[in-house]
């Protein structure tokens, strides 16, 4: 579904990502791990072009992001083109950036009425099921500022997902969070991957990645190190980085 080639990403002379080759198959989740600065962030970004990259393609059932062919050259989308892609893409981060002087439900249904032009009766039919999915059905009237970080990250899911996007990505959807609250979102989040949900998942989270993940990559100064089923890279890690990492956060 996709497709990551030869992705490379320098913020001035700081060379933040090098030649990054991943692919992430329709239905699997993928968790990145990594110590901080390894560039885990950037490569979210840049797959759905947050960032845009120096050089490498991102491919999106096999449509390049960003770029399109015109003959035998690459040229930049739109703006347009550009954003029609990104609706593919939902995207939560750790901050939730939820719409402050919105209610939940207003919140997951402006894009869909404003971007897709959805009527509202059906955009808030559709925003019920998804409170409902992630367990908030009762609080669709409430701000905000009146729910704890754990609900309204779960907003901010329910928002992403009225998209409809073929994969979800997730930057660190937990580590704002106080502790107790992690769970209730880790939850909603093995519940979409039961589902069926494509997702990249950027995480702290060693349980998560072990249990949930079909796949599990470890990051470090900008490259893949290794990646393969997470029991395999968590009880048996090739490389000696990888090792030292695990060491201290497991
Ligand atoms: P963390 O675990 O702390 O979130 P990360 O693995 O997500 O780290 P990135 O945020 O991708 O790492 O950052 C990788 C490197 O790129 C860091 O050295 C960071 O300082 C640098 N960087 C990130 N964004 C920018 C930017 N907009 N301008 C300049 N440098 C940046
Ligand atoms: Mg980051």
């Amino acid at each position: 579904l996709l497709n990551v080639e030869r992705l490379t990403k320098s913020f001035g002379t700081h060379r933040v990502l090098t030649c990054i080759d991943m692919s992430v198959r329709a239905g699997d989740v993928t968790c990145i791990v990594g110590p901080s600065g390894s560039g885990k962030s950037t490569l979210l970004r840049c797959l759905n072009h947050l960032e845009v990259p120096d050089s490498g393609v991102v491919f999106l059932d096999g449509a390049p992001i960003g770029v399109r062919w015109r003959g035998q050259t690459l040229h930049r989308m739109s703006f347009n083109e550009l954003a029609a892609q990104r609706q593919r893409m939902g995207m939560v981060f750790q901050s939730f950036n939820l719409f402050p002087h919105k209610t939940a439900l207003e919140n997951i249904i402006e894009a869909p009425i404003v971007v897709q032009r959805h009527k509202r009766s059906e955009a808030i039919e559709e925003a019920m099921v998804l409170l409902d999915k992630v367990g908030l059905r009762e609080r669709a009237h409430y701000y905000p500022k009146q729910l704890s970080g754990g609900q309204q990250q779960r907003v901010a899911i329910a928002r992403s997902l009225a998209m409809r996007p073929a994969v979800m990505l997730f930057d660190e959807p937990t580590s704002a969070l106080d502790p107790e609250l992690v769970g209730e979102v880790l939850a909603v989040m093995r519940q979409l991957a039961e589902e069926g949900m494509t997702m990249v998942v950027v995480t702290h989270e060693m349980a998560f990645a072990r249990d949930v993940a079909d796949h599990l990559i470890f990051m470090d100064g900008g490259v893949i190190v290794e990646g393969g089923p997470p029991r395999e890279v968590l009880s048996n890690p090739q490389h000696a980085r990888t090792k030292s990492f695990l060491a201290r956060v497991l």
